[in-house]
């Protein structure tokens, strides 16, 4: 990645952010990145996915205003393209959602990035998600908190995404085959929970199983188009708040949509 190019839309991104140069900002938010491309001979270039991976924070994530330096770092580190079905690796980074069979799909890369950022994550909570999916949302989430537990309704994706987690080397997940509508009694109550398939309504699980002071992020809407709500609990207050509008496959289960 040519260093100017970094600079100049890293400057487009925090001038009006942040009082930190553009150069602080990326080595405090991506410290395993370096800046410079090293090619240290004609037959030992970089890793492409590593390029592909800086390119999707230097022009999706932080030109539409991704800021948390925990996100931005953690998506520095997954590799995207170990979680995408065996095939579509050249696709991995691509500024949209990809097919993982079963008529599901691993969300586009901002997605995954708003939704973490939105669940205000320090670093020590027990976070549930429900749509495992790929994998790749749990990887992302295992890379900044204490313990990830997320539930997946379709078994061989389960099965396939814990090979993809294990093969990366994360060992603070949990995952489950079930309907993640109805949550997690067990292993409750959540700091954050995070659903990434499209809902009819908040299920009423969720918000019991979410801890005082926690955050659940969920679309919510129809089965075409849905808000992404922020919902945070104060006691037996449930705030809410809409980030952004979003399109999600179905929430399949007790309190979510019905199988067709
Ligand atoms: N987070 C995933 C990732 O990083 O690849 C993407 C999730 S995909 C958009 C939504 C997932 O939710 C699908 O894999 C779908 O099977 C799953 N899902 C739908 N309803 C569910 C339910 N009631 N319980 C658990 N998983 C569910």
């Amino acid at each position: 990645m040519d260093k100017k190019i970094l600079t100049r839309s890293l400057r487009y991104h925090y001038k009006k952010s942040s009082t930190k140069t553009p150069s602080t900002v990326l080595s405090e938010a991506m410290p395993k990145i370096p800046v410079a491309v090293v090619v240290k001979n004609t037959n030992e270039r970089r890793d492409p996915y590593e390029v592909a991976r800086r390119r999707m924070i230097t022009e999706q994530l932080l030109p539409r205003g991704i800021k948390d330096e925990r996100v931005i770092a953690a998506m520095g580190r997954v590799k995207r393209h170990e979680f995408v079905t065996s095939g579509m690796e050249n696709q991995a980074y691509l500024d949209r959602p990809l097919q993982i069979g079963f008529g599901q799909t691993i969300s586009q890369p901002l997605i995954v990035a708003l939704m973490t950022e939105e669940l205000k994550l320090s670093g020590n909570e027990r976070v549930l998600e429900i749509g495992t999916g790929s994998g790749y949302q749990a990887a992302v989430l295992a890379e900044i908190v204490e313990h990830v537990f997320s539930i997946e309704r379709i078994p061989d994706l389960s099965e396939r995404a814990a090979v993809a987690i294990n093969a990366a080397g994360y060992r603070n997940v949990t995952l489950k085959i079930g309907d993640g509508s109805l949550g997690w009694k067990e292993k409750a109550p959540f700091d954050r929970i995070i659903v990434t398939a499209g809902a009819p309504c908040v299920p009423d699980a969720l918000k019991e199983q979410l801890s005082n002071g926690g955050f659940l992020v969920i679309p919510v809407g129809d089965e075409e188009i849905q808000n992404l709500n922020i919902i945070r609990k104060d006691g037996d207050v449930f705030q809410k708040r809409i980030a952004t509008a979003c399109r999600f496959v179905r929430l399949v289960g007790q309190q979510g949509w019905s199988e067709k």
